[in-house]
């Protein structure tokens, strides 16, 4: 299947290790130039040099000046954005009562607000061309709360929210949004902690992940994906 990829130019956000990478790595092999973005710079050129176009631009994704200028990085670069995708590293663990609203505040500017700068950065480019692919990497947790990881139920719920109504407003515009949402997977991370179970390779979440932003899924808009393997037992 051609997913209609090649020279296509992309940003991915949180693309030093796993799911990021992975979703970087993936869009790069469909021969798409990539805008990576993570806090170390090192890993990031680590990434880089495996794919044929790649730019790298460290910083903390939750700085609300970075998502436009990972925009206007690819834009000066290639004259062109098509693809954002957007991740972050997950928020501190916490049951409902035990998170204040530091806290809170922090998990929505990093894994909501984030998100909804990079599509607001990009969407006026990808109006012009009435092209554009929006993913973000969220959880399962959209549809399935975890009980420790309020925050991160919290903020990816609202994103969710942000989402479908983004995706309406894109509806004429030839720009898809949608979510794709992990369940268990052996990035690194995981590994390292021992977590046990089925888990996901992370280069298969990639390739779904450049699905998404693909050619043939331009009718596929507002849904959240879940990649987890039928961990979450619910209907929707
Ligand atoms: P990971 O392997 O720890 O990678 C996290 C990536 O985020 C790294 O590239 C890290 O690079 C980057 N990052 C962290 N904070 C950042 C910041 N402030 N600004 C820019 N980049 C930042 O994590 P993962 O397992 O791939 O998970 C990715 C996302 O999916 C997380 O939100 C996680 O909660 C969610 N998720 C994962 C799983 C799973 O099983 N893996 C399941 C459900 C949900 P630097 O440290 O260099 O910045």
């Amino acid at each position: 299947m051609d997913l209609g990829l090649a020279g296509r130019v992309a940003v991915v956000t949180a693309a030093s290790k796993g799911l990021g990478r992975a979703s970087a790595e993936a869009l790069a092999a469909e021969g798409a130039k990539v805008v990576l973005n993570a806090r170390s710079a090192d890993l990031l050129e680590e990434v880089a040099a495996g794919m044929d176009d790649a730019l790298v631009v460290p910083g903390d994704i939750s700085d609300p000046d970075l998502p436009a200028q990972l925009v206007q990085t690819a834009v000066d670069r290639w004259g062109r954005i098509d693809v954002v995708v957007g991740n972050n590293g997950g928020p501190p663990s916490g049951r409902a009562f035990e998170v204040d609203d530091e806290q809170f505040l922090a998990a929505v500017d990093g894994n909501m607000l984030s998100s909804v700068r990079l599509a607001r950065a990009a969407v006026p480019h990808m109006q012009a061309a009435q092209w554009g692919r929006i993913c973000f990497i969220t959880s399962v947790a959209v549809r399935q709360p975890i009980p420790d990881l309020a925050l991160s139920n919290a903020a990816r719920a609202g994103l969710w929210a942000w989402t479908k109504t983004a995706a309406a407003d894109l509806e004429h515009d030839g720009i898809t949004v949608n979510l794709a949402c992990p369940g268990l997977h052996a990035t690194d991370r995981m590994v390292e902690r021992g977590v046990t179970g089925r888990a996901g390779d992370p280069a298969d979440f990639g390739k779904v992940v450049a699905f998404l932003c693909s050619e043939p899924a331009g009718f596929v808009s507002g849904i959240a994906m879940g990649v987890d393997g039928a961990a979450v037992p619910g209907l929707l």
